[in-house]
């Protein structure tokens, strides 16, 4: 017997779009249907131009949309078809009551779940997929079970997604683990297997962990339970059952490639969700934990903010009326996605500092970078390029905001020689040949280290730079 014939999955999202291609590319055998209430993104999800850049992404796309891949905004059919339905929206920092600025809002998820118990007239199995606090689960079966149908049964597991914007496809096609947690009752382990057997189809089976949903909490002393209430950051999860597999070894979670240093960490996940360890250390009365994480919020804004009086500072203090050429305005390398990106940051501390920027990105599109930036047109002391030798043309400095591998291997000798003199770089990502680009004559500044000859030396005597 097939345990799972038809998948929704209710966002289409930087995590559903993805997740859902690489699931029908591997399981032909399955019917995926994305859904979400945006029409627009539904439209570009199934047009030429995706709504979302991921390496590899779009081929994946192309090869199984209409075949085992759909998108669609009618949102109750496909959940009244599905045997199993992930539910993979967004959990946004709250904007407003309790928890305000900090605390998870799942009001999405919540939603979702209502939907769901009003249109399915059969069993079925959720899948939380969003980033939640843990309990989460519970409240989506108190809001099923409440309004469910006579007759339906609903089995929820927690199955919390690790990909990375920028190498989605490959996190999803080659996942360090997969980790599924769920009731212990017979009902539960049924479902979870049922889950586990749409993994299989790629991913070997001492890479999934199942687990009881709540069992790592029960193992956590207080301390850590509030440094890590999200299964995404428990590095060891407990098996369910000893007779199930266990995975070998450690998982790694924090590799070097989370540590570079740069202008500033970014995106939609990070910031949001240290904000919410925030929030749950002070419910659970942890000051000092509260207080640790609110310091990498603030480090990071700090962080931003040197950045941008530094390249003030650099530029004989003062940046009024001068031409900057900003290259990369997404959060990282390999995406368009500019939530929380820390271009956003510096480019509006040039602009009240008078400047005049000319921003290029290579996937970033010109009406993101002025919503971003609160503008409405390029009148107001911005103009965006769709080439970057365009974007350097003309100006005093260059200031990397993006990590993108192209930015290391342009031709820096034509960028000088159409600049104005003397001519600054600013490597916000630490990326580029500091002593290539001192020789054609930049005056270059970057993170961690002071590695030109400065025009202000007096202003930086005894310190090390950022
Ligand atoms: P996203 O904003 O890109 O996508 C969410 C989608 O859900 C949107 O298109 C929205 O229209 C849709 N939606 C919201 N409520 C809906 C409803 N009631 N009915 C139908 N559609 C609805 O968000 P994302 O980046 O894909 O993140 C989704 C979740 O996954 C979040 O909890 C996030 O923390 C988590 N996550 C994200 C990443 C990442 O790299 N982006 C990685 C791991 C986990």
């Amino acid at each position: 017997e097939i345990p799972v014939r038809k998948i929704c999955c209710i966002g289409a999202g930087y995590v559903g779009g993805p997740t859902c291609s690489v699931l029908a590319l591997n399981c032909p055998d399955i019917q995926v249907t994305v859904v979400d209430r945006n029409e627009l993104r539904i439209n570009q999800w199934n047009s030429e131009k995706l709504p979302i850049y991921e390496p590899g992404l779009e081929e994946i796309v192309k090869q199984c949309r209409g075949k085992n891949l759909f998108f669609s905004t009618d949102m109750a059919p496909a959940l009244k078809e599905a045997d199993l339905i992930f539910i993979s929206v967004n959990t946004p920092t709250k904007t407003f009551g309790l928890g305000k600025g900090r605390a998870a809002d799942l009001k999405f998820v919540e939603s979702c779940a209502r939907l769901i118990a009003e249109v399915c007239d059969r069993s079925k199995i959720v899948v939380e997929k969003s980033t939640v606090p843990v309990r989460s689960a519970a409240s989506i079966v108190n809001v099923l079970k409440a309004n469910t149908k006579p007759g339906v049964s609903y089995q929820v597991l927690s199955n919390p997604e690790f990909l990375a914007e920028g190498t989605a496809v490959n996190d999803l096609k080659n996942p360090d683990r997969v980790l599924i947690g769920g009731e212990e009752s017979e009902e539960g382990k049924k479902a979870i297997s049922a889950l586990s057997w749409v993994y299989r189809h790629w991913v070997s089976a001492d890479k999934i962990i199942e687990m009881n949903t709540w069992l790592p909490m029960h193992f956590l002393p207080n301390e850590s339970q509030a440094l890590m209430p999200y299964p995404r950051f428990v590095r060891q999860p407990v098996p369910m059952s000893v007779k199930w597999p266990r995975p070998s070894g450690s998982i790694p979670v924090l590799d070097p490639k989370f540590l570079q240093a740069s202008v500033g960490w970014g995106g939609s996940c990070f910031q949001k969700d240290i904000l919410n360890l925030v929030y749950i250390s002070e419910s659970l009365n942890l000051t000092s934990v509260a207080a640790y994480w609110q310091q990498v919020i603030d480090m990071n804004e700090y962080q931003k903010s040197r950045f941008g009086e530094r390249i003030v500072q650099s530029m004989f203090n003062t940046i009024t009326d001068k031409r900057i050429a900003i290259l990369g305005f997404a959060f990282k390398k390999n995406t368009g996605d500019t939530r929380e990106s820390p271009a956003i940051h510096v480019a509006k501390h040039l602009l009240e500092e008078g400047a005049f920027l000319h921003i290029y990105d290579p996937k970033v599109e010109k009406a993101q970078i002025l919503l971003d930036l609160d503008q409405l047109d390029e009148e107001s002391g911005i103009s965006i390029h769709t080439d970057p030798y365009e974007a350097a043309k003309g100006t005093h400095a260059l200031v990397i905001c993006t990590e993108w591998d192209q930015f290391i291997t342009y031709d820096y000798q034509r960028m000088y020689d159409s600049m104005l003199k003397p001519a600054f770089v600013f490597d916000g990502r630490k990326i580029l040949n500091h002593s290539a680009l001192t020789k054609i004559g930049f005056h270059v500044e970057t993170i961690g280290k002071r590695h030109g000859q400065s025009f202000q030396d007096h202003n930086w005597a005894g310190t090390n730079g950022i």
